[in-house]
């Protein structure tokens, strides 16, 4: 016989499966929603539901976006340099480098980076339709913004080896973040300096 209610155990094994969230926390929400009202628990449950079938990916650049629209608000804007395109691992990283507002330019996310271990490769990321991109004609520059980790180093150089022949100007950003930090947890002053301190890849 379970000590709890299986509802119970059931929430809290599945808040358990999120980032950041152990086995206390899981068991701290749980125990939350179920003393708070109906409503708190309906919103959270819609919110839930909306998130996946609300949302689509933009089939330029692969940033979150509304479910029905093709391309993101960003690729659409006409004030957008074309000729610039930020790379980076995850539509959170688009986020954190447009509260700068020192980026001007487009991005392309790509959805993780290569890992040998996990037995990711450049067809498991939006690699393919980047080099389409590249080959349009209207990019100029690539910045490769892959987190400062061993993997986002070994994407870098791999798309900097695609890019790099075909005549672009291939940058990275600058060491100014944390080795090993992820982008979603550097400042804005940082995110900055990295940005402006970008340099040539060779
Ligand atoms: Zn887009």
């Amino acid at each position: 016989m379970a000590v709890l209610p299986e509802p119970i155990l059931n929430l809290t094994a599945a808040l358990e499966r999120l980032p950041g969230v152990g086995p206390k926390t899981a068991s701290r929400l749980t125990f939350f929603l179920l003393r708070a009202p109906e409503e708190v628990s309906r919103q959270l449950a819609e919110a839930l539901l909306a998130l996946k079938s609300a949302t689509s990916l933009c089939q330029v650049c692969f940033n979150i976006t509304n479910a029905g629209q093709d391309v993101c608000d960003i690729c659409s804007s006409s004030k957008r340099n074309e000729a610039i395109i930020c790379v980076v691992e995850e539509p959170l990283d688009v986020l954190m480098l447009e509260r700068t507002g020192g980026f001007q330019g487009q991005y392309h996310v790509l959805h993780g980076v290569m890992s040998p271990i996990e037995g990711i490769g450049p067809s498991d990321l939006k690699i393919r339709p980047l080099m389409d991109r590249v080959q349009s004609g209207k990019v100029k520059e690539i910045i490769l913004a892959t987190n400062p980790s061993m993997e986002g180093d070994a994407t870098a150089l791999y798309l900097y080896q695609q890019i790099q022949p075909l005549g672009l100007h291939v940058t990275r950003l600058a060491r100014g973040l944390p080795v090993g930090g992820d982008l979603e947890y550097a400042d804005q002053n940082t995110l900055l300096r990295a940005l402006a301190g970008r340099q040539s890849m060779s």
